[in-house]
């Protein structure tokens, strides 16, 4: 619960003041275009109607009055009447008399003004204007308001040698104070009513958008809770439609190898458990028979005769070696697979180790009465490998050979050139391993038969395969129940020069 509220919230939450920050973007956007559109429009319309003002003065006023006096002076009374005419019909009305240079000659409204009007106005939109026949929107210069472009109507003249025009600002000083204000309420009641509604789809938008945009991000955050809380079987489905497919894949990757790993660490576990409490036992019987011949000695010591001292001493001595030999094989063990040992390799003839190890066990196969030899004995074969760990996987093999082989049977060591590659063959005429077990025999601590347990640790073929996993090679078995088995593995050959 706690990690769905600090993981998800914050996404959400980032995604909240985006979407946000993008409706007032969008609303004040809207309401400048719509403003700056509405404003132009507005003028534009004026200007359209307000078109032939000017030519109309210059046709109808000027026919009867001159607009100049015979001095060369203006007519102010003429302006003036006409300022009166036009003010009764639109109250925004200004009307500028200009020369050819755009200089201000006379008008009504400059002597009624305190501002410090404009002495001329730039010809540039006039003459575009007048080339449009009125029917562009251009802004000129307001002679009152020095700073503002306003909207306005202007035609040509030429009466008795003044050249000049008639220049009229539409929408004066007054006009734009009352559009001002009407426009003023009209758009703000607008632009609220806009903003509402964005902020109301956008809001609606917003909330589907974020449920749909996190929605994968919520089922892989539950996956992953769930499987936190234990549910180890839980992935997340169908992840290559995931949004976050790597996300997503990952997720299930991960969650697979920690499932493998415990699998894993499960086992291994279970292993050492069943190797301590095995070792244990092996350990407790010959040190059980130590204590017992021992204190047999000690109490009887006086009773004993010379004979039986020899016996008990030679039992004990015998016990010792088994536990010395199950303490080495067992720190043998821990170390290969601890990785702790490195192979040296060097030349060395396996034919010549192979004589020495049969010389070795000779005696104890003949205790068993059991053959044992090398097969074709005069081959000198070379190998490639640690002399020392394949002297000790050798042994192991034998060992067990002798071992499993009941009286009267054979061991045989044979050594075989294949190609680049002597191949070691360790074959007895024993037991036999049952198919079924084959494949587990060099695991740690596996013997076939527990309740006929031999002498031994279980650890004797995991050592012989950590040492072929060391030479990069392998070791197979082939042997059948009550007809006997093969060990058979390969180490390269050595050319000599
Ligand atoms: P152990 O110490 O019990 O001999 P190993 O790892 O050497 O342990 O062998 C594992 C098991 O494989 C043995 O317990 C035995 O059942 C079986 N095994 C190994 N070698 C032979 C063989 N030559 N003949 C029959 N069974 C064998």
């Amino acid at each position: 619960m706690k990690n769905e509220k600090t993981l998800t919230p914050k996404l959400v939450k980032k995604l909240w003041i985006a979407f946000i920050f993008l409706i007032v973007l969008m609303g004040a956007s809207y309401i400048f275009i719509t403003g700056y559109l509405t404003l132009n429009y507005n003028e534009a319309i004026t200007q359209r109607i307000n078109a032939n003002v000017a030519e109309h003065v210059i046709q109808e006023k000027f026919q009867n009055d001159a607009p100049f006096l015979e001095d060369g002076s203006v007519n102010k009374a003429l302006f003036g009447d006409l300022m009166h005419d036009m003010m009764a019909v639109n109250r925004g009305i200004e009307i500028y008399l200009l020369n050819n240079a755009g200089d201000i000659l006379y008008s009504v409204v400059l002597e009624h003004n305190d501002n410090e009007p404009m002495k001329s106005v730039s010809l540039e939109p006039i003459n575009k204007y007048i080339a449009s026949k009125g029917q562009e929107f251009i802004l000129g210069d307001d002679p009152l308001n020095p700073n503002e472009q306003n909207i306005f109507s202007a035609a040509p003249f030429s009466i008795d040698g003044h050249e000049g025009y008639i220049y009229i600002i539409v929408a004066g000083k007054q006009l734009a104070l009352i559009s001002d204000n009407l426009f003023g309420s009209y758009f703000t009641k607008l632009s609220i009513g806009a903003i509402f509604l964005t902020m109301l789809f956008s809001a609606l938008i917003g909330v589907l958008s974020i449920w749909f945009l996190t929605k994968n991000l919520r089922l892989i955050t539950q996956t992953v809770r769930k499987f936190q809380e234990g549910d180890l079987d839980i992935r997340i489905e169908n992840p290559e439609e995931s949004d976050i497919e790597v996300v997503a894949l990952s997720f299930n990757k991960m969650a697979d190898s920690i499932v493998e790993n415990m699998e894993k660490i499960k086992s291994v576990d279970n292993l050492r458990r069943e190797l301590i409490a095995n070792v244990s036992h092996d350990l407790r019987t010959p040190l059980a028979v130590l204590k017992g011949y021992i204190e047999t000695l000690q109490i009887k010591k006086d009773s004993l005769t010379e004979h039986q001292k020899d016996e008990y001493l030679q039992i004990t001595h015998a016990n010792i070696d088994k536990l010395s030999d199950l303490i080495n094989q067992l720190f043998e063990y821990s170390k290969l697979e601890a990785e702790q040992v490195t192979p040296i390799k060097e030349p060395f003839s396996i034919t010549e180790l192979s004589h020495d190890l049969i010389a070795k066990f000779r005696l104890l196969a003949e205790q068993k009465q059991l053959h044992l030899e090398l097969d074709n004995p005069e081959e000198n074969y070379m190998v490639y490998a640690d002399i020392g760990l394949v002297e000790r996987a050798l042994q192991n093999l034998i060992e067990n050979a002798i071992k499993y082989t009941e009286p009267h049977g054979k061991v045989t060591l044979s050594l075989v050139k294949m190609g680049k590659q002597i191949e070691i063959n360790i074959t007895d005429t024993g037991n036999g391993i049952p198919i079924n077990d084959q494949p587990f025999i060099f695991d740690r601590y596996k013997q076939v038969d527990k309740t006929t347990k031999k002498q031994g640790l279980g650890l004797g073929l995991a050592i012989v395969k950590k040492i072929m996993d060391l030479h990069d090679t392998t070791i197979v078995v082939l042997s059948k129940p009550y007809e006997g088995s093969s060990f058979i593995f390969k180490l390269p050959a050595y050319q000599l020069q």
